[in-house]
């Protein structure tokens, strides 16, 4: 899939970090390093690396040390911070619907980026959300492009307006074009806005010519279709496997028809990603959706922080950042650390623990925001929440001495604490043999690794 070389490369450059305990500059360069090759690879234009991997070593030398974070949590919570930032200011952006219908909607871009494709998703994605879209085929250029229109609009089951006589069809709806001059694709455009009108179609999708590569006439066409009907989204759809020439084409875009916002199709395919960063980076516009295969379906709002998180293989590596920013007590974190290393942390304070880390969220939430697990759904999948609840339940039928010594419980003791949490006896044992296990394994690593974190648990 997109981006998935660039993801390697990139949770490679953080490896890296994880076993230092403090940064120096010159691990911070090592890193800006290998995050700029592994951009370069992915066809991100050169400008854009570079203003990229400037803030974040800018911000990576300027952070302070945090307890809640380690150095590479840090540095790749500034990278997806950044990386949020370039492809949108980190913020959605809706569709713009017009105050007064209908919302006219462009479509630019070259040839075989994906607009009459598009056109079929959009059309069908509004209509999904209760508009009456229209589709127009005003791209009277390439032989076959208004056929297309039709047949993705059939397809969408939605109504398409179209130069041809006794074009139509369908969504069940006749339209045709009355008093049509062929081959005037601005004149078609500014039928198919009247038409709207009349029939009440609340959206219209307006399909335009594309050429191979970007030339005067093709975007002055552009521009006349544009002031000919003020449209309300002016939408540069790319491709986004087309690489370094990302830049070009959407700089040459953004001067001839100054578009509103970016759609990125060909997501799906193996695209190495570079021009999803580039095109939002230099030309400073939103992208609004992605299209991610030729099937109607293959479409998708795009959400800046989800992309990001997707490019850099951490689920919600944020949110769980600042969860535990938020909820993460230092205090309470330095005082369970001090007894593990002295060998008295006890079955009370793990039980601290276990509610410290689920004012988190969920486990299975909780697992599934850790960096890397998307490799290990399957074991996601299978972690089962209850086992936390039979922990919890477990250890609140000890009496506190025995939570603070579990080795003073014996088999009687055993056999009424499972009766009490509703556990079998071997269930208890189980626990109490684990947290024995976890309790010597803490103090033989309490020194290295501070707060280690919670005893092991679970299947
Ligand atoms: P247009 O010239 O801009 O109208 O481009 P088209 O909509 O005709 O698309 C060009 C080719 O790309 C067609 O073969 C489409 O089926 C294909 N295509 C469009 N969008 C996608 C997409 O998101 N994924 C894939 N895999 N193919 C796409």
């Amino acid at each position: 899939a997109a981006f998935s070389s660039l993801t390697d490369r990139l949770s490679n450059a953080f490896k890296h970090l994880k076993s230092k305990g403090k940064l120096s500059e010159a691990d911070i360069d090592g890193t800006i390093r290998e995050i700029r090759r592994a951009l370069l690879d992915a066809d991100v234009a050169l400008e854009v690396v570079r203003s990229f991997t400037g803030r974040i070593r800018e911000r990576a030398l300027g952070t302070e040390v945090s307890e809640a974070l380690n150095p590479a949590q840090q540095v790749v919570k500034i990278v997806y911070d950044e990386l949020t930032g370039v492809l949108g200011q980190g913020v959605d952006r809706p569709l713009n619907f017009a105050k007064n219908p209908p919302t006219i909607i462009m479509l630019a871009g070259l040839q075989g980026a994906g607009k009459t494709t598009l056109a079929g998703k959009l059309g069908y994605w509004l209509k999904d959300a209760g508009h009456t879209p229209l589709l127009v085929a005003a791209d009277l250029q390439r032989p076959n492009a208004v056929t297309q229109l039709q047949v993705v609009g059939e397809r969408a089951g939605v109504p398409v307006y179209a130069p041809e006589k006794g074009v139509q069809s369908d969504g069940g709806d006749e339209v045709s074009a009355p008093g049509l001059t062929t081959g005037d694709p601005v004149k078609v455009a500014r039928d198919s806005i009247a038409l709207a009108k009349q029939k009440l179609y609340d959206t219209v999708i307006i399909d335009t010519a594309g050429r191979l590569g970007v030339d005067e006439v093709l975007m002055q066409q552009a521009r006349d279709i544009r002031d000919a009907v003020q449209p309300d989204e002016i939408l540069f759809v790319i491709d986004a496997m087309i690489g370094q020439d990302a830049v070009r084409t959407a700089k040459a875009f953004d001067e001839g028809v100054d578009f509103t916002g970016v759609v990125l199709s060909k997501l799906d395919g193996d695209a190495r990603g570079g021009a999803a960063l580039s095109v939002a980076s230099v030309t400073g516009k939103p992208i609004l959706f992605a299209s991610t295969g030729e099937g109607l379906k293959d479409f998708e709002v795009f959400h800046p922080d989800r992309m990001a998180s997707r490019i850099l293989d951490m689920g919600d590596i944020l949110t769980l950042i600042e969860q535990a920013q938020k909820q993460f007590d230092e205090e309470e974190a330095r005082k369970a650390a001090q007894k593990m290393a002295e060998g008295e942390f006890g079955l009370d304070d793990f039980l601290e623990q276990l509610q410290q880390v689920r004012k988190l969220g969920s486990m299975k939430s909780l697992l599934g925001m850790i960096p890397g697990m998307a490799q290990h759904r399957q074991a996601l999948e299978q972690f089962d929440e209850r086992e936390i609840d039979r922990t919890e339940a477990i250890i609140r039928s000890m009496t506190p001495a025995e939570r603070r010594n579990p080795k003073i419980i014996d088999g009687s003791r055993r056999a009424r604490i499972a009766y009490g949490s509703g556990v079998t006896v071997s269930q208890v044992n189980a626990l109490l043999q684990r947290f024995e296990q976890a309790a010597k394994m803490m103090k033989r690593m309490s020194n290295k690794a501070g707060m280690g974190g919670i005893p092991g648990f679970g299947g």
